[in-house]
């Protein structure tokens, strides 16, 4: 894919996620690998007004790949984005939001414990949720890139929920599985705790993703 429909893609989704009601306002950031680092969103432009040429082209280091006049600064948030690409070969497109639902369960710390199978979309049993850190630090990355370990999505504390893809449209797909599943969480402990899959449950439903190429197999 060239740059020019990377951009174009990233515009499409960053409205999907609006559209959707996943995110709102100015908060929220996606990024794709390309070649030497990374294409993120701008900071502080709300989605619904970010076009192709508003996206920013950098470094893991956080430097403009090339010093473009009129160039917008990369999303705060860009360490995140680039620690997650550099930890995890395998994978292409980072989204972040602040869903309502997920960030709910958040704010009191709690990850999404295995209560429904589809929690295993995220490549473990549960949803983790990572400690809280200032947004657009250092810290904050090295949170998320644990929580993520060996994971498709994560919660952040105080904050919102992180997901990764091999493309963009995985990463969306599990951001709306995640909210939906906090949603569900939410409403179900209306009546209490509810009670947990079991590990071997758990493992049952991975073997069944891995062989119906399900959901984050997919
Ligand atoms: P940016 O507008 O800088 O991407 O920040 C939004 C956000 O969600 C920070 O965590
Ligand atoms: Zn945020």
């Amino acid at each position: 894919m060239t740059e020019q429909a990377q951009r174009q893609q990233l515009v499409e989704v960053a409205r999907c996620l609006n559209a959707s009601g996943l995110n709102q306002g100015t908060s929220g950031n996606l990024s794709v690998r390309i070649p030497g680092g990374l294409l993120i969103t701008p900071s502080s432009l709300p989605f619904e007004q970010m076009e192709p040429q508003d996206l920013v082209a950098i470094a893991a280091s956080g430097k403009p790949l090339e010093a473009a006049a009129g160039q917008r600064r990369p999303s705060s948030e860009w360490r995140l984005h680039a620690d997650l690409l550099a930890s995890r070969p395998e994978i292409q497109a980072v989204l972040h939001c602040h869903s309502i639902h997920a960030t709910a369960l958040a704010c009191h710390g709690r990850p999404i414990p295995p209560f429904h199978y589809m929690t295993a979309v995220a490549g473990g049993d549960d949803i983790r949720c990572a400690g809280y850190a200032t947004f657009g630090t250092a810290e904050l990355s090295a949170l998320a890139v644990q929580a993520l370990d060996g994971r498709l999505a994560c919660l952040l504390a105080q904050h919102g929920q992180v997901t990764l893809g091999t493309s963009l449209d995985q990463a969306l797909r599990i951001a709306i599985e995640v909210e939906t599943l906090a949603q569900m969480y939410l409403q179900a402990l209306q009546l209490g705790e509810p009670p947990l899959l079991s590990a071997a449950q758990m493992a049952a439903v991975h073997q069944q993703f891995r062989s119906l190429h399900y959901g984050a197999c997919a």
